[in-house]
């Protein structure tokens, strides 16, 4: 986390206590402030409404209450979501939960590159189509979907369309206007702030989106999320918002400069290939295959150095080879074979040559 997001949020854990839905005293008025400032801070990055954002428990929550919630709120119109192989678990176990409720769901293929294809997507939709969800960049491979075009396949189809955006948002310049968005995830962990907390955009006119609630309670968020808030994690995924806002650009072109460095080296090694579309994707990722290595045991000999993963966090529990990769046309032992790197906003050059230095090293005394 940035420590500018800690030193935001400290004071709503002790002077400020209050709760932000008290509307009869001081103490509760100062926690919603807090909430209306992170509120406006989320909505400025997003090129939204403040009244569009409601704060959640993270990226996986708000995914579960954008497809379930579209889904039933607009259960007589249709039943069938598009989506894409390659998209979190979160919405991917999420349309598999829809299914058995009656739910069809398809799920689009990628090219190598990691992209979808959009006469694919339009060709697949149907008279019950009621949502297309397709994550803006990939947490693995870091490519950036065509939002644009996604979205004006949508809107001429009168299909609503949700974005996980949560590895975009911070990263890349992300505005839910301007990119045809109807609803939208995030989640403040991936933008230095804290974990736990994060935030589903829903659009208010052109057209006006409605979800049936998932969480009963009391009324919170719009009727949309009931339970008290997070409010020193709201105040921080605002401040982390802000401060992406004001250096997004240049934390983009260093993290870009280090990636590409890591990348000019590893490349050296015979059989190594990046993974996915190197053009249209984020700054901070990538994810590089080198033949006849094991990740797994590559990654267990550097672990005492350095954060790596063949996946990402949330599916790195399993020693399956990465399901996006796979989804791209990757062999298996290619997909075993790989490695994904983060650079982020802390990352220093230092950092990335003792890196360089660890890989070759133990890469050298690995290779058939
Ligand atoms: C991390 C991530 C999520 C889940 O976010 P949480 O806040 O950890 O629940 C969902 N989608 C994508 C693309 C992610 O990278």
């Amino acid at each position: 986390m940035d420590k500018r997001v800690l030193q935001v949020m400290l004071p709503y854990f002790t002077e400020h206590f209050g709760n932000a839905a008290s509307r009869s005293h001081v103490f509760g008025w100062a926690a919603s402030e807090a909430v209306d400032i992170a509120r406006e801070q989320v909505a400025s990055l997003l090129g939204a409404e403040p009244g569009e954002i409601i704060f959640t428990s993270g990226a996986t929550e708000s995914c579960n209450l954008a497809l379930k919630g579209v889904f039933e709120m607009y259960a007589s119109k249709g039943n069938h979501i598009i989506t894409v192989g390659t998209e979190h678990k979160a919405v991917l176990d999420t349309c598999k939960h829809l299914e058995k409720l009656g739910g069809e769901v398809t799920y689009l293929p990628v090219g190598f590159d990691g992209l979808v294809d959009v006469q694919q997507l339009e060709a697949s939709i149907r008279p019950t189509t009621l949502l297309i969800c397709i994550m803006y960049a990939n947490n693995e491979v870091g490519v950036i979907q065509p939002i644009r075009h996604i979205a004006e396949i949508a809107n001429r189809h009168n299909v609503l369309f949700f974005c996980d955006a949560t590895q975009a948002v911070g990263k890349i310049p992300v505005d839910v206007l301007h990119d045809g968005i109807h609803l939208l995830a995030l989640s403040a962990h991936k933008l230095y702030g804290p974990k736990g907390v994060g935030a589903l955009y829903i659009r208010r006119k052109n057209p006006r989106v409605r979800l049936t609630a998932q969480q009963d309670g009391g009324g919170h968020e719009k009727n949309m999320r009931s339970g008290t808030l997070n409010v020193p994690g709201i105040a921080g995924l605002g401040k982390a918002c802000e401060i992406c806002q004001t250096e997004m650009a240049e934390d983009a072109r260093r993290m870009a400069l280090l990636r590409d460095k890591l990348e000019v080296a590893l490349l050296q090694i015979p059989g190594a290939q990046v993974n996915g579309n190197r053009k249209h994707r984020l700054p901070n990722i990538t994810n590089i295959s080198f033949p006849h290595i094991e990740a797994q045991g590559l990654m267990l000999r550097l672990s005492k150095y350095l954060a790596v993963s063949s996946g990402s966090a949330c599916t790195s529990a399993s020693i399956e080879p990465s399901y996006v990769l796979k989804a791209m046309g990757l062999t298996d032992e290619l997909a075993h074979g790989s490695l994904r790197f983060g650079v982020g906003r802390f990352t220093t050059e230092e950092e990335m040559d003792f890196v360089l230095e660890k890989i070759t090293e133990n890469l050298k005394t690995q290779l058939i």
